[in-house]
């Protein structure tokens, strides 16, 4: 197992999925690793590109089945995981495959890959500014919210066993810097 992967991890809201977005269009040839959920399908998100999403009891069948490489319930019945069959996928597009895990989850990766692998932690510049985020996100309701900004404290006491903290404060010097760290990684 040779290739290199970049795994993103930070509390609900802190900006990796806009920071990962940005990446995925620039010329570093990254590929996203699709995971399979079974929390709600938001409005702007798209089945098989988002994520695969699947019913508690879909996913509780897969879990059965042995089909992940790793999954958490990241909040209560809510399932993330990633397919055996996504890397697959993603060996066949000869990419640099690029994960956006929960704090456990990047860990995991971070394990089975070892040195192949470089994991990011993105910090919120603070748990206000968080907050203010995953309300003007507005897919959130006022106890997911809770349960996220809860969940956010647990997750940040994981930071320093990752090999980058960044801190997305303003978003376009964060995706400048995540580029130089990944692109530094990958040559
Ligand atoms: P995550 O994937 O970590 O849950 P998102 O990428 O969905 O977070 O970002 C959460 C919200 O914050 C989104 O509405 C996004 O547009 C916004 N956002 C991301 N980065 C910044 C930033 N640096 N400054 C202000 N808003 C941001
Ligand atoms: P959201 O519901 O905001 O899309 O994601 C909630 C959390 O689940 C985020 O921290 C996200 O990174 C994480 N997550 C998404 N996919 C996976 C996955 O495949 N495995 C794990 N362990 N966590 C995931």
């Amino acid at each position: 197992m040779n290739e290199k992967i970049i795994i993103f991890s930070a509390p609900s809201g802190s900006g990796k999925t806009t920071i990962l977005k940005a990446l995925i269009q620039s010329d570093l040839h990254l590929a996203f690793s699709i995971s399979a959920t079974s929390r709600k399908q938001r409005k702007d998100e798209i089945n098989g590109k988002d994520y695969y999403f699947f019913t508690p009891e879909e996913f509780k069948d897969e879990i059965k089945k042995g089909s992940f490489l790793e999954w958490q319930e990241v909040y209560e019945n809510q399932f993330y995981g990633t397919l055996l069959s996504e890397i697959d996928r993603l060996h066949l597009q000869k990419k640099n495959v690029v994960f956006d895990v929960d704090v456990l989850g990047g860990l995991n990766i971070k394990k089975y890959y070892g040195s192949n692998a470089l994991a990011l932690f993105i910090m919120p510049p603070s748990l206000d500014i968080l907050r203010e985020r995953l309300i003007n996100r507005g897919t959130e309701t006022e106890e997911s919210l809770g349960k996220r900004l809860k969940k956010a404290v647990y997750e940040i006491s994981f930071k320093n066993q990752f090999d980058v903290i960044l801190v997305n404060d303003q978003l376009e010097s964060a995706v400048d810097k995540a580029y130089e760290i990944v692109s530094a990684f990958l040559n």
